[in-house]
């Protein structure tokens, strides 16, 4: 495979470095929606969702990849699924993750002792969700952050990110007891072997 690289000039020029032309082309997009909402439509036909009427919930008009707020997932015991990995704070470019981890015991995974994210830090870039390898952290909730009184009340503890999860379907660990030392085998619930 080729990869090419596009190089970009970050040289501005003189009409950038003023910002008005800038300023003046958001303010004529901003107008041409505007008249063409209110002269061409109709009040009524306006692309716009009613935000905050009684009759309209506004998670239903969120696309089916909306990233909401996030949760996180539970075992089949109920406990958290997140095995304490850090791979989504490590990757988290708002640095708005952090984790404490402990041990289960046994021969058991880690599990977070504390798990907590910063919601306003969060930029909703969903690598978190990528970079966790056994489906312990999700953002398919369809609910977006509302608004809070406080700081401190945007910022979500184990237990609030655990009353949105459910169980994952995904296999935890692998897939049987000798999960760690017996060769893969395809698991008939999925089209493609997960591992
Ligand atoms: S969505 Fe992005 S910014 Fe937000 S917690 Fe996940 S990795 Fe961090
Ligand atoms: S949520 Fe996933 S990626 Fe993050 S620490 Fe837990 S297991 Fe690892």
């Amino acid at each position: 495979m080729t990869i090419t690289v596009k190089k970009v000039s970050l040289k501005r020029t003189a009409s950038d470095q003023i910002y008005l032309p800038a300023i003046l082309k958001g303010l004529v997009t901003t107008a041409r929606h505007f008249f063409k909402n209110t002269l061409t439509k109709g009040m009524g036909d306006v692309d716009t969702i009613r935000y905050g009427e009684p009759d309209v919930n506004v998670e239903d008009y969120y696309p089916q990849r909306f990233r909401g707020v996030h949760r996180l997932m539970h075992r089949d015991d109920g406990s958290v699924r997140c095995v304490a990995c850090m791979c989504c704070s490590t990757v988290c470019p708002a640095r708005c993750i952090y984790i404490e981890a402990e041990d289960r015991g046994g021969d058991e995974e880690k599990a977070p002792k504390s798990f907590v994210i910063d919601e306003l830090k969060c930029v909703v870039c969903g690598f978190c969700v990528e970079a966790c390898p056994c489906d312990a952290i999700r953002m398919d909730t369809k609910a977006h952050m509302h608004p809070t009184e406080t700081r401190a009340d945007a910022v979500l503890g184990k237990l609030d990110l655990m009353k949105r999860g459910t169980q994952s379907v995904a296999h935890q660990g692998g897939v049987g007891a000798d999960f760690r030392t017996a060769a893969p085998k395809a698991d008939p619930r999925f089209e493609h072997d997960p591992r």
